[in-house]
């Protein structure tokens, strides 16, 4: 195991936009107010979602593409570097009108209908991600 000492600075309060992408928001605003480092944390609802799930053996994501409003019950994930660039990476379960539970990592096509976020903002050492040959993943290098 790896592991770094972080101190939480600002909370930062959310209000989402309505039909825009969930993920591209939170990426813009951590750009915008340089947080390089966050732990996120999400309710409210979608028109649609396209949610992952890694597939262990063939190292891949499959996507879905839930077309459908749905309540956001949960939605969590951080901010680190991929790259160079600031990363949000989300994960999510959602509520379909039956009670049914859809939940996965959150792609790019995930649309607000509305959203509350809370984003504790870190401090500490650059969070970066790198590819991590055993598990075909990008994950923390700490
Ligand atoms: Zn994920």
């Amino acid at each position: 195991m790896q592991s770094a000492r972080f101190s939480r600075v600002d909370s930062h309060v959310l209000r989402l936009e309505k039909d825009r992408d969930l993920l591209q928001q939170l990426t813009n605003y951590c750009q915008e107010n340089e947080i390089d480092a966050a732990h996120i944390s999400v309710i409210g609802a979608v028109t649609e979602a396209n949610v992952g799930f890694y597939d262990q053996d063939e190292e891949e994501y499959e996507e879905r593409f839930i077309d459908e409003p749905m309540g956001i019950i949960q939605a969590s994930g951080n901010v680190s570097f991929l790259e160079g660039e600031r990363f949000v990476h989300m994960h999510g379960t959602f509520c379909q009108e039956d009670g049914t539970v859809q939940a996965g990592h959150l792609f790019n096509g995930t649309v607000v209908f509305a959203g509350e976020a809370i984003l504790h903002e870190l401090e500490g050492p650059r969070l970066e991600r790198v590819q991590d040959p055993a598990t075909g993943l990008t994950l923390w290098d700490l």
